[in-house]
């Protein structure tokens, strides 16, 4: 298989031509969403992004494993090595049983995902079911001397593997310059050096997610976790590790330097990041008052919106910016994706419409070749969009007469718009601008012809309008609130 795919490798800091290592399979491991708030903003960017990823290499003939895992155990306030974790302060706060807030914010995340578009992953891998692989990882790395224990934990030697390899290759950050932002050494902590990190913790007697290990009964540190999923799923090296750019330090950077400690080199061929979001120009922060879940977009329910987006118009949003460009959120910005996701959706229910006549003015192959090359080219959803929007023009054009189109072209046309709006963008027609949306506002019209006739008594026009109905599949039952129907 030809590839001209070109991905930005954040490690080279070059976009290189995509070449998987094993083709036609391809290995994508995603850091995913920790669960013990609603879904927000923050988490629908690289939902988006790497869905859009997931679906080109699919269109283009991979058979992609995409693995995305779910962070319940490890996560502790601050991001820092000590602190309350924080799925169980939030069980402990609502009175539940830590796995019980994971269940629940995993299922708001998955209804959130499919209402977006995301399709589900291949692999779905919680950390709390992995404990035995991380404490395996952690053996493997105090065994090649990259580690230590320290009063029933265990950290990483950052020193003693950069001494080896170089610590700070993915952020290009160096030790000495970490000193100012790292936190220093307070007494509480048993690490050696503020820039090590936690590989186990010892639980203190009020920490309730706790597993025995061959150190102390405690819980793996957070980086630990992907390190040892993606390798477990995806194998000792594999082509894409994607995630938010405000994972690359310390996150990825720690499973970089976890991988290579415990196998003598990298896991991941290419890291891909996606920018960060603003809400009107300004980071998004619960102090800020600028926080705003999924839920309350889709419901309006935000003193900052004003009214409701929906869905598609998010994802519509997310797409209209390259995945590397930040992305500013306002009301106003979101509007606009809205006005232009009905003219889309408009232009392709008018495309299923059209009848073909006489020889083509246009070259439909243009369509799909720019579109390719657009996403080629790192995945450039901008650019996929303004050239759908170019052809939104062309198919009025054959609407109003001023081009035409043969039917061999006509039904290409058609095959691919569908394939780039609904395939690869991923993108769904909500606003009931298809003509099968019709139905419903033409079925009550109906309706209320017939409860017309009834009124009269006219019971034969009455009839005629119910067994019309039933023999296209609409079924009428009558009741004391009216006429209700449904589709058989
Ligand atoms: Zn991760």
């Amino acid at each position: 298989m030809e590839s001209r795919l070109h991905v930005y490798n954040t490690l080279s800091r070059t976009k290189e031509l995509f070449e998987p290592i094993d083709p036609p399979f391809v290995g994508v491991y995603v850091c995913g969403p920790t669960v013990y708030g609603d879904p927000h903003l923050g988490h629908a960017r690289p939902a988006v992004t790497f869905d859009i990823l997931l679906r080109y290499l699919r269109s283009l003939g991979y058979r992609v494993r995409y693995v995305r895992n779910i962070t319940d155990v490890g996560h502790l306030e601050n991001d820092a090595d000590h602190g309350e974790d924080k799925l169980a302060k939030r069980a402990r706060l609502e009175q539940l049983e830590p796995m019980e807030v994971a269940h629940y914010y995993t299922e708001r995340y998955h209804q959130a995902m499919e209402r977006l578009g995301v399709l589900s992953p291949s692999i779905e891998p919680m950390a709390s079911g992995h404990i035995i692989e991380q404490i395996e990882l952690i053996k493997l790395i105090l065994s090649h001397g990259f580690a230590y224990e320290s009063n029933g934990s265990v950290y990483f030697d950052v020193e003693a593997y950069d001494k080896k390899h170089r610590y700070g290759i993915l952020s290009g950050r160096v030790i000495e310059q970490m000193q100012g932002g790292g936190r220093s050494l307070d007494g509480q902590d048993d690490k050696r050096s503020p820039h090590d990190f936690a590989l186990w913790k010892r639980a203190s007697p009020e920490h309730i997610m706790r597993w025995p290990s061959p150190w102390s009964d405690g819980f793996p540190g957070w980086h630990l976790e992907c390190s040892a999923m993606s390798v477990k799923y995806l194998g000792q090296r594999f082509d894409i590790h994607g995630g938010g750019m405000d994972l690359m330090f310390p996150h990825h950077e720690c499973e970089i330097a976890q991988s290579v400690a415990a196998t003598g080199h990298q896991a991941a061929k290419y890291w891909m990041h996606n920018n960060m979001i603003t809400i009107s120009g300004q980071k998004m922060g619960k102090s800020l008052g600028n926080f705003i879940t999924l839920e309350e977009f889709f419901t309006g329910r935000h003193k900052l919106l004003g009214q409701a987006f929906s869905p598609m118009t998010i994802r519509f949003f997310i797409l209209q910016a390259h995945y590397r460009s930040t992305l500013d959120f306002s009301a106003e910005a979101l509007h606009g994706a809205e006005k232009g996701l009905v003219r889309l959706m408009k232009a392709v229910a008018t495309l299923d419409r059209l009848t073909p006549g006489g020889e083509s003015t246009i070259d439909v192959e243009a369509l799909e070749r720019d579109c390719r090359q657009a996403m080629d080219d790192d995945l450039n959803t901008p650019i996929v969009i303004s050239t759908l929007f170019e052809w939104v023009r062309t198919i009025n054009q054959l609407h109003d007469g001023a081009q035409s189109i043969s039917a061999t072209d006509l039904q290409r046309l058609r095959e691919v718009v569908r394939t780039w709006t609904f395939d690869i963008l991923g993108l769904r027609d909500e606003n009931g601008a298809g003509a099968d949306d019709l139905v419903p506002p033409l079925v009550e019209m109906v309706l209320e012809i017939r409860g017309q006739a009834k009124a009269q008594k006219d019971w034969a026009t009455s009839d005629l309008i119910r067994d019309r109905l039933a023999s296209i599949g609409i079924r009428l039952k009558d009741g004391k609130e009216g006429t209700e129907w449904e589709r058989e």
